[in-house]
């Protein structure tokens, strides 16, 4: 992208009207594009056919149909699980993982390039913080999923074939989506948009580490997405260990802020909870999660926690739970009366499963 062009994907409907009329062009031409851009989902000026020749050249010049670049693309799972790695103009890398089940299709995106928070189980934690990633570098990674969930689709023949529209977006992949909230919030509301995209409130997922404005701030919003909070240890001193965010905002102040949340919005919230071995996996551990989500003489905490088998991250001397030691903490959470789920993980041989993604 050269610095006189601009990526489309950055405007909203009122922001491309504006641009148009910067172009000598009419509204309704912006409305086309916008239908191109979200209810097509055209990836190539080319294919706009409804516009003159002159005019998809002028756009052409003038702006990007997105500026990720494409630098690899990875399939696992027999084709079901689609990993692209991207890069920024100036290089930095920005990753999407696309997993397609028999009744449902999720794309699980980035908000920013690498992480600033940390976490020492995360390989994205270990680039260190690199871009907040705009709206439209935000939405790229969604179209390109329905491109690649359509292309699957023409190839299948196994029946049930997959959904035609993806089901699903969530917000877990690289970077921390509350430290670069307004941005990705205005990704969120364009995604949602019915004159466009359309994807309903209640098919975005937001995952945090447990930043507590960003969570009191969406508890207000005026979508009701879903949210997931990383707890992943129900102690401050083990916590803190794995997740440096701990020291700022401690587990009783992130479980304080959870339940005014729940109380707002009346939503179910997720926990999830990484296992690591002999680190956060005894079920004395588990015990202490009960106690905290359903603590003797308050109401529960409205939630469900995803427990999910660590996945492994080359140069940390983590280990992996193993099976026995899963099923027993989740026995133990159950018998505290906490709903609970062992994640099923896609992708760990492309390293595209929760915590893997690390721009290789
Ligand atoms: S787990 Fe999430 S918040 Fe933590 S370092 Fe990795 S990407 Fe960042």
């Amino acid at each position: 992208m050269t610095s006189k062009q601009v990526n489309v994907y950055d405007f909203s409907l009122p922001g491309l009207v504006d641009w148009f009329a910067t172009l000598g062009e009419p509204a309704y031409r912006a409305k086309q594009l916008y239908r191109h851009l979200y209810v097509l989902r055209t990836g190539d000026w080319d294919a706009m056919t409804d516009f003159s020749k002159p005019l998809r050249q002028q756009l052409a010049d003038q702006a990007q149909l997105g500026c990720l670049k494409p630098v690899k693309r990875l399939e696992g799972d027999h084709g079901l699980t689609r990993k692209m790695l991207w890069s920024l103009p100036d290089g930095a890398p920005v990753e999407t993982v696309l997993m397609i089940y028999p009744d449902r299709a999720t794309v699980c995106v980035s908000s920013q390039s690498g992480c600033p928070m940390q976490c020492v189980f995360c390989a994205t934690g270990k680039l260190g913080f690199l871009h907040d990633l705009t709206p439209g570098e935000i939405i790229e990674q969604v179209m390109w999923a329905e491109r690649e969930l359509a292309d699957f689709r023409a190839q299948a023949t196994a029946s049930p074939s997959p959904p035609s529209k993806l089901t699903n977006i969530v917000f877990m992949g690289m970077g921390e989506p509350f430290n670069n909230y307004d941005q990705w919030w205005t990704s969120v509301e364009r995604l949602h948009d019915p004159a466009g995209y359309d994807m309903g409130a209640r098919n975005f997922t937001v995952s945090t580490v447990g930043l507590v404005p960003g969570i009191l701030r969406l508890a207000d919003a005026p979508l009701p997405i879903n949210l997931a909070i990383s707890l992943h240890a129900a102690d401050d001193e083990t916590r803190s260990e794995m997740m440096p965010v701990n020291k700022r905002y401690p587990i009783e102040e992130l479980i304080a802020a959870t339940r005014t949340y729940t109380e707002k919005t009346r939503r179910r919230v997720s926990f999830e909870y990484v296992l690591l071995k002999e680190k956060n996996d005894f079920p004395e551990q588990a015990a202490r999660l009960g106690q905290l989500l359903r603590p003797e003489g308050a109401p529960p905490l409205l939630c469900h926690v995803n427990l999910i088998p660590w996945n492994p991250v080359p140069g940390t001397p983590l280990g992996r739970s193993d099976r026995n030691r899963v099923l027993r903490f989740q026995a133990a959470l159950r018998a505290c009366g906490v709903p609970c789920t062992v994640r099923v993980e896609r992708g760990v041989d492309i390293a595209a499963a929760c915590g893997q993604l690390a721009g290789a």
